[in-house]
């Protein structure tokens, strides 16, 4: 049974985003990306190895990486140390996780649908939760997309930029491990 003080305080969260400028220009802080992953957690977890992806944006990876682009799996990491990435790649699929790197948000969505994701690890920043919140369905469900809906976890990196990117690679690792086998 899902707790009725997280499932209030997420659904409060994601009504008021759209004036969430607003709020802070009263003094009124959230953080919508912590709550929604404090109320999907238990989900998340719960979903099948098999259909559960970590899925990284291309800016986190580095600018001379060497790795090749599919248009089906996206970026094709090859582990080769330059960035961490490939860190991740490893721990993911020693999980038993499918891992992916994507060259955008359109592309990610294509392929949790193409690939029957059903809850996914992602890292993202201000500018695309914003974005995705106005072209994409999020409810308590999870996020919607076309044929299929994707129970989330995310974590912020460092800025808004396409290149050499940052993130908590430790609070990733984290979650991955979290995941029992
Ligand atoms: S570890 Fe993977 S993603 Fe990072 S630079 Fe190397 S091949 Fe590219």
């Amino acid at each position: 049974m899902k707790n009725g003080f997280k499932k209030l305080k997420f659904t409060l969260a994601l009504s008021l985003f759209p004036i969430k400028p607003l709020l802070e220009k009263i003094g009124i802080y959230y953080d919508l990306v912590k709550i929604g992953n404090d109320f999907y957690r238990e989900d998340f977890y719960r979903t099948e190895t098999r259909d559960c992806a970590v899925i990284l944006p291309h800016c986190l990876i580095h600018e001379d990486c060497p790795a090749t682009f599919s248009k089906v799996e996206g970026i094709l990491c090859i582990g080769c140390g330059l960035c961490r990435c490939g860190e991740i790649k490893a721990l993911s699929e020693g999980k038993g996780l499918r891992f992916f790197i994507t060259p955008s948000v359109g592309f990610t969505k294509r392929l949790a649908e193409r690939k029957g994701i059903k809850a996914a690890l992602g890292a993202t920043c201000d500018f695309e939760i914003e974005r995705g919140f106005q072209t994409t369905r999020i409810s308590l469900r999870g996020v919607h997309l076309n044929r299929r809906r994707v129970i989330p976890q995310a974590v912020m990196i460092s800025k808004y930029d396409c290149i050499d990117n940052d993130v908590d690679w430790d609070l990733l690792k984290e979650i991955i491990l979290s995941r029992k086998d």
